[in-house]
């Protein structure tokens, strides 16, 4: 079967594993640094921590921080748990990303910080971005921050100039479903060597050192990712995940969307078995994206125009994190695709304001279109395997 995201992993990232060096994470956070196109990056456990501890560090507290409301659940979770609110501004459904002039609307005087997400490789428009958190800025006589949110958004870039290379910093999430991985793990970027330097500090005073066994884990992890993750195998893997809970009862501790919770580890450094399969990965990030663009560029070709579904925006200088159909018929097309041995994906089924612990009078009508119609196809396949995704779903009715 194949499975809707693959992490593209292999024999270097098992070596990796186990030829670990001992200053692997600070070798990681240079070159991650030097491949975004920023000067500093500090590494974290997980993105999530990342935020929590970048929202710390700077000294935010009992404020609102605005997000789109079309984002991963823990983005809210990592602001509520700092001690601030997230506020919601609505997305756009043209290219899921958030609407700017909601976004100029929303901005008020307890507002000190904004999360500008670039969703699916899509990046947002950061020009305009600056030019209201400026007047903003002008209007309140403070500061507010700006934290890109690039976990979806590795190598994209607008007229030519990289995602990330605008705000005060900008987040990364390294799990196994993003672009590339560490195992977990999670960076922050930085322009401003001495922003980096105080971040570092904070870590390093308030993260500790992990338990023995964690490296090992880790590394049993990622090898059952790739097992699982194999063509021949994933059919199995997919009935486990659909059809018993087993495999949900595994990821819960470290995943919840309707409740606000971090997993238990979320306070360790970063490990050197993490880094090493990082570095390995940043040096396969430019044929990762460009395997991805050609999929992506793919599937723009070859898609049928139908009246139930709406394709994805082209957009120049998109690295797709996903490549994202709309339709009102989600269920059909995921059952009829995996009778055909194809797995689509329903990635983000929920608008963050919507959840059970955020539940708001205002109402973000296009984040829960987007959450209620979104269905991903997948994109780290080989050539030869693109026209299986088409037959597949040819058979839709
Ligand atoms: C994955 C992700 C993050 C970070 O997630 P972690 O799982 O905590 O590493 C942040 N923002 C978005 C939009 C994401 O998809």
């Amino acid at each position: 079967m194949i499975p809707r995201f693959r992490p593209s992993i292999g024999l270097a990232e098992f070596l990796a594993l186990f030829r670990v060096r001992r200053n692997a994470v600070q070798e990681f956070e240079r070159e991650f640094a030097s491949r975004m196109g920023v000067s500093e990056a500090v590494a974290f456990p997980y993105g999530r921590s990342a935020l929590w501890a970048f929202l710390r560090a700077v000294g935010i507290r009992d404020a609102d921080i605005i997000i789109p409301a079309y984002t991963c659940s823990v983005v809210a979770h990592a602001i509520a748990l700092s001690g601030n609110r997230p506020k919601f501004v609505d997305i756009r459904l043209t290219d899921y990303n958030m609407d700017l002039d909601a976004l100029a609307d929303a901005i008020d005087e307890n507002t000190r910080a904004i999360v500008p997400t670039h969703i699916f490789g899509y990046a947002l428009d950061m020009g305009r971005v600056e030019t209201i958190v400026r007047d903003a800025e002008s209007r309140y006589g403070h500061k507010i921050w700006i934290i890109e949110d690039c976990a979806h958004s590795f190598g994209a870039s607008r007229d030519g100039r990289l995602v990330g290379t605008y705000g005060d910093t900008a987040l990364y999430g390294l799990n196994i479903s993003k672009i590339i991985t560490s195992i977990f793990g999670g960076m922050l970027t930085f322009r401003d060597e001495g922003l980096a330097a105080k971040i570092r500090i904070w870590r390093d005073a308030e993260f500790q050192k992990p338990g023995l066994l964690k490296p090992w884990l880790r590394r049993l992890y990622l090898l059952a990712t790739f097992v699982a993750f194999n063509e021949r195998v994933y059919g199995f893997t997919w009935w486990l995940q659909t059809k018993t809970p087993l495999l949900n009862r595994l990821t819960k501790a470290y995943h919840l969307d309707d409740k606000i919770h971090f997993p238990p580890d979320h306070l360790d450094r970063m490990l050197d078995v993490e880094a090493s399969v990082g570095l390995v990965q940043l040096e396969k990030y430019g044929e990762i994206v460009a395997q991805r663009q050609r999929n992506a560029a793919w599937y723009d070709e070859h898609l049928p125009e139908r009246d139930d579904w709406t394709l994805p925006p082209i957009v120049d200088g998109a690295t797709y994190s996903h490549y994202v159909i709309r339709t009102n018929d989600r269920r059909t097309f995921l059952e009829a695709c995996a009778k055909h041995q194809v797995e689509l994906g329903q990635l983000i089924d929920y608008s963050v304001p919507d959840l059970d612990p955020y539940k708001v009078e205002e109402q973000c009508p296009n984040s829960r279109v987007a959450s209620e119609t979104v269905i991903n196809l997948p994109l780290s396949i080989p050539e030869s395997r693109r026209q299986m995704v088409l037959d597949a779903i040819g058979h839709c009715p």
